[in-house]
């Protein structure tokens, strides 16, 4: 391997460690799955309902919260200048480690911006409404997070073949004939299946963040690793988010009671949607996220101190 500085050997030995990875039972995912059909087979799913981390999180929040996300009571998705920085950066660090030859962080940056006003229509509608000024400083923004990534990642461009690095990966997961799904996209898999070992757990799954660590975050990652366990049998041998300010980052090793408790979340989630759409009465939890609602206006349980929010936007 290329020589390191410091912090990118940091998270060699500590974050992607050097140590032998586990090997899982085999019967693992089956367990797991027949577990979760188990947990739902009484449930009447008229529609199919699709949850992701955040509307699971959205349930963990309140009931009117979840009930208008399973309802799409959002308005039609629209980028806030936050979670605008947020795809630009992840899509620079995917042009980063997959470009033929290095490029300087700014020139990543806008390849990764033109790829998206060319393949998504939101972050179009917002690149335009920038301006020529706006979209300078959101490429220079990316170019920092660039920077940022570089410096506590070994060269993962060059380490292609050793690392495989999957970054964006959209995972999903079918129960009930297709009636529930779980999906997500995962920022950054790294690690290489072994060929002579395929029930060894060789993954990482990472998701990239500026500002804080949020509580929240450690259920995100058990989503990712319970999709990455049905999808490919075996789970990753560790999730973690990972602070590009700080260097940092919070991390789990997965096992099978990892595992368990996103499943049990999934089939509580599952449980209280069906309950719903057959007309059940969401049980109301003020907090700041009715700031972010779209009931805010209507809902008599509403927070008075939480502040109207961007709704369009991507809730945190
Ligand atoms: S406004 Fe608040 S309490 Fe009411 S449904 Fe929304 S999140 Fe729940």
């Amino acid at each position: 391997m290329a020589e390191l500085t410091e912090p990118q050997r940091r998270t060699v030995e500590q974050l992607i460690g050097t140590q032998e990875r586990p090997v899982v039972a085999a019967d693992l995912v089956r367990r797991l799955r027949d577990r979760i059909e188990r947990a739902l087979a009484d449930l009447e799913l008229r529609e199919a309902v699709w949850l992701t981390k955040e509307r699971l999180r959205a349930h963990g929040r309140c009931g009117g919260l979840f009930q208008a996300q399973l309802a799409g009571e959002h308005a039609r998705f629209a980028h806030t200048p936050t979670t605008a920085a947020g795809v630009l950066a992840h899509r620079a660090v995917e042009v980063d480690m997959t470009a033929r030859s290095p490029l300087d962080p700014f020139e990543v940056a806008s390849i990764a911006a033109r790829r998206l006003v060319d393949r998504e229509d939101p972050f179009a509608v917002h690149w335009a409404a920038l301006g020529e000024r706006g979209q300078e400083e959101a490429l220079a923004e990316a170019a920092r997070r660039l920077t940022l990534f570089r410096a506590s990642f070994p060269p993962l461009r060059e380490l292609r073949s050793a690392l495989a690095p999957i970054p964006e990966l959209r995972l999903r997961a079918e129960f009930l004939d297709a009636r529930l799904v779980l999906s997500g996209q995962i920022d950054l898999v790294l690690g290489l299946p072994d060929a002579d070992a395929p029930l060894r757990a060789t993954r990482l799954a990472l998701d990239l963040k500026t500002g804080a660590a949020r509580p929240e975050h450690a259920a995100d990652l058990r989503v990712y690793a319970l999709l990455l366990a049905l999808r490919f049998g075996v789970p990753p041998y560790r999730v973690a988010t990972f602070y590009l300010e700080a260097g940092t980052w919070q991390a789990e090793d997965v096992d099978e009671r990892v595992l368990q408790h996103a499943a049990e979340r999934l089939v509580a989630a599952a449980r209280d949607a069906a309950h719903l759409a057959a007309g059940g009465t969401p049980v109301l939890a003020p907090g700041p996220w009715c700031a972010w609602c779209p009931r805010v206006e209507v809902c008599p349980a509403a927070d008075p101190e939480a502040v109207p929010g961007p709704v369009l936007g991507r809730a945190p």
